[in-house]
Order: structure tokens, then C-alpha cells, then sequence
């Protein structure tokens, strides 16, 4: 063997490892979903209580990136929130938003009115339906400039009719149904059971545990890659850092929900 072609086969092989690691550390991902905003005192810090951390700061802080499911109604102008559930830290909601895409988060379709769609398509028909999830994605456009690609529905409730209708428009709905490849399907934190002043149906022995356990539930199926489903929500935000501290501690990447559908496209 001449002393080129070993130093090739040398060359060959390094590259052949790097490409290895590479593959391995994009195929542990997370995306992070946030659904029902934008809800400005849980993205800037309450006022009020200054122990409830701003979740853009806890993302920006770990170097995260994260996917907003927000609701169209508050894309409207002067709007900050629901006048008596939610604080008024000076910030609209339009304005949160415009922040959110500034700092390279995402934007996607939870319906304009956030109405529970089963109900709604049996009292006003197909169209209603059809029409408050565009409704919600021209609420996005009017900020970001491009359409939304993903829907998740209230309560991950859609019916048939007019997920196909919404999937022909190009949508990608996401569920928590197992008839969806279980990468693609959400895993849901159930954070908001979390909330409130007495919150007895929060996950035990805690939210970021019980996320864990499913998120290795998933890799026992030799799944590696999870969509995780949160709200805006204070309490949520404040246990932001165990989670991604400890799933960055075991190799996992944090992209928005688009990188993730890309990277999960381009497997094999
Ligand atoms: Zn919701």
C-alpha cells in the first residue's frame, strides 16, 4: 500500500466518523411547542409576582428555540390578554408576537377563536371550521409574512371532514392520535393540570418528571425524536430550565417544529 493511499483510506474514515457523530447528535430533537398565546406577563415576567420568569429569557438564556401555537383573536390590535384571568404588563400581544419571530421563534396556527372544533362544525357546519383556522393563519401572516404549515386544534380536536380539507390546503395537523408515526405525534405534558390555585391534577412526582418518563418510554420504542406539547403558562415557564438542562445533559437538540419536520424528512 503507498503511503497516499493509506493516508486516503485515513481521510475516508475520519470523515466517515464525523459524519457518524454528526448523524447522531441531529437525531436526539425537541421541539418545543407552546400553545394558546401570545401571553405577554408569561413571555416578559409578571409584574405582580417576580418570581414567574419571562419564558423568552429562560429559551434566549439556554441558547433554546421553540415553536408558538398562538391564537388568532389576540393578533388584533390593543389586545394584551382576557381583561380578568390575565395580567396587563404593558406589552400587546401583536407586539409580544413581532418579538417572539425577531429573536428566530416560530409562529404556527392554533385557530382564531379557540373554540372547541367538534362542537363548532356541528353547530355552524364544515366552512366555520375551516374558516377560524385561516382566520388564525392570516392573523400570523399579517406578523410574520408567511403562511403557517402547522395546525393543532384546542384540545387536539378536529373533526375528519375537515382535516382532510385542511391537509389538501397544506396543512400538517398535529395529534396526539396513534394512528400518526410516533415521531410525529405529540407528547402531551399535560402542564396545564399544572396551573391554578389548586393544582391536584398535575402530573406526580412532578410536570418535568412525567415528561421525562414518557420522553424514555419513547426511546425504550427506540424513538429519539419528540414534539413536546406545553402552554403559555407562568408555572410552566418556571420549570423550563430543569428540562432543558437536564435533556441537553443527555444529547438532545432544541429546534423549531419546521427544523424538526425537515430533519426527520431527510431520514432514511
Ligand atoms: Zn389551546
Amino acid at each position: 500500500m503507498t503511503s497516499t493511499s493509506s493516508r486516503t483510506r485515513f481521510v475516508l474514515l475520519a470523515l466517515l466518523l464525523l459524519n457518524a457523530g454528526s448523524a447522531f447528535s441531529s437525531d436526539k430533537l425537541i421541539a418545543l411547542t407552546f400553545d394558546d398565546g401570545p401571553r405577554p406577563y408569561v413571555l416578559f415576567g409578571s409584574k405582580e409576582s417576580p418570581s414567574r420568569p419571562s419564558l423568552i429569557n429562560v429559551l434566549d438564556g439556554n441558547g433554546v428555540t421553540a415553536t408558538f401555537f398562538v391564537v388568532g383573536w389576540r393578533l388584533t390590535p390593543n389586545t394584551w390578554g382576557e381583561r380578568r384571568a390575565e395580567e396587563n404588563v404593558g406589552i400587546t400581544c401583536i407586539s409580544a408576537a413581532e418579538q417572539l419571530v425577531r429573536r428566530g421563534f416560530e409562529l404556527e396556527d392554533h385557530t382564531y377563536s379557540h373554540i372547541e372544533l367538534r362542537t363548532a362544525e356541528r353547530k355552524r357546519g364544515e366552512q366555520w371550521v375551516l374558516d377560524d383556522v385561516n382566520r388564525g393563519a392570516q392573523a400570523i401572516k399579517a406578523i410574520t409574512g408567511t403562511q403557517p404549515r402547522y395546525l393543532r386544534s384546542p384540545d387536539w380536536i378536529l373533526p375528519d371532514d375537515a382535516r382532510r380539507d385542511l391537509e389538501r390546503q397544506g396543512y400538517s395537523v398535529l395529534s396526539i392520535s396513534s394512528e400518526n408515526p410516533i415521531a410525529r405525534r405529540d407528547v402531551n405534558s399535560l402542564d396545564y393540570l399544572c396551573a391554578g390555585r389548586n393544582p391536584v391534577g398535575c402530573p406526580k412526582p412532578s410536570l418535568v418528571g412525567s415528561v421525562l418518563t414518557q420522553i424514555a418510554r419513547r426511546e425504550k420504542q427506540g424513538v429519539y425524536t419528540h414534539i413536546l406539547a406545553f402552554h403559555e403558562l407562568s408555572t410552566t415557564a418556571a420549570v423550563m430550565p430543569e428540562l432543558i438542562t437536564t435533556l441537553k445533559s443527555r444529547g438532545y437538540r432544541f429546534v423549531t417544529l419546521s427544523e424538526y419536520m425537515r430533519l426527520l424528512g431527510a431520514k432514511p
